[in-house]
């Protein structure tokens, strides 16, 4: 899953509306963060396997300290952790903590059986992605849904938070389109890490947008 990710952390905003859309996304998105690291450090390993699955030519090999259901409840703790050590904010590190763990339930969904339930154990997965509009209707609906909870949670202070937040949209619609036909990617892991560290530019422009918005309480 995609954009279902990125619109769990809109929809948040409705509920937990004290950290920075930047941080909502961080924690939604934080296992996909933090695997291209792991990649790189050759902790974890993925293979590029045209048809792997009908929406993804990645066959992830291994990825237990990322993407293993234990491994994505501890992540949670600590990103809720580290969020209320800096900004005491109890509900929102609450939240924080349940979108790191979201993002491993929507895997779930969307992935072949190869998600860990705990580092060396049983893999499962609903495996979503082996329909194309099956993928489209539930990641499309919950984008949706995202945006709608979002634009209602928040209002904008000036343009630029108008232009910051569609550029967004239209963007990760683009990446999203582009991922699901485009050319699989080289069968490269540091590659395919590079290309998953850009992740962070999305972080970095969600801080921007929520800077140019105010929460409407
Ligand atoms: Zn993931």
């Amino acid at each position: 899953m995609f954009i279902g990710h990125f619109a769990l952390g809109l929809c948040a905003k409705k509920i937990a509306n004290k950290p920075s859309l930047g941080t909502l996304f961080l924690a939604a998105q934080f296992v996909d963060l933090l695997w291209p690291v792991l990649l790189l450090l050759g902790l974890e390993s993925v293979i590029v396997e045209p048809g792997n699955t009908v929406i993804t030519p990645l066959n992830f090999t291994n990825y237990p300290i990322s993407h293993s259901l234990l491994m994505s409840i501890v992540w949670g703790v600590v990103v809720g952790g580290v969020y209320y050590i800096f900004r005491k904010d109890r509900k929102g590190s609450i939240w924080l903590g349940m979108l790191v763990v979201s993002h491993w339930i929507l895997d779930f969904i969307t992935h072949r059986p190869d998600l860990p339930l705990y580092p060396g154990g049983a893999k499962v997965g609903l495996g979503l992605w082996n329909s194309l509009p099956g993928t489209f209707l539930v990641e499309g609906i919950i984008f949706i849904i995202g945006i709608y909870f979002y634009l209602k949670s928040t209002k904008v202070k000036n343009k630029t938070g108008v232009y910051s937040f569609w550029g967004l949209i239209v963007f990760l619609v683009i990446i999203y389109i582009n991922n699901l036909f485009g050319p699989p990617p080289p069968d490269s892991s540091t590659t395919i890490a590079f290309v998953g560290l850009s992740q962070w530019l999305l972080v970095a422009w969600c801080y921007w947008i929520d800077r140019n918005r105010t929460t409407v309480s």
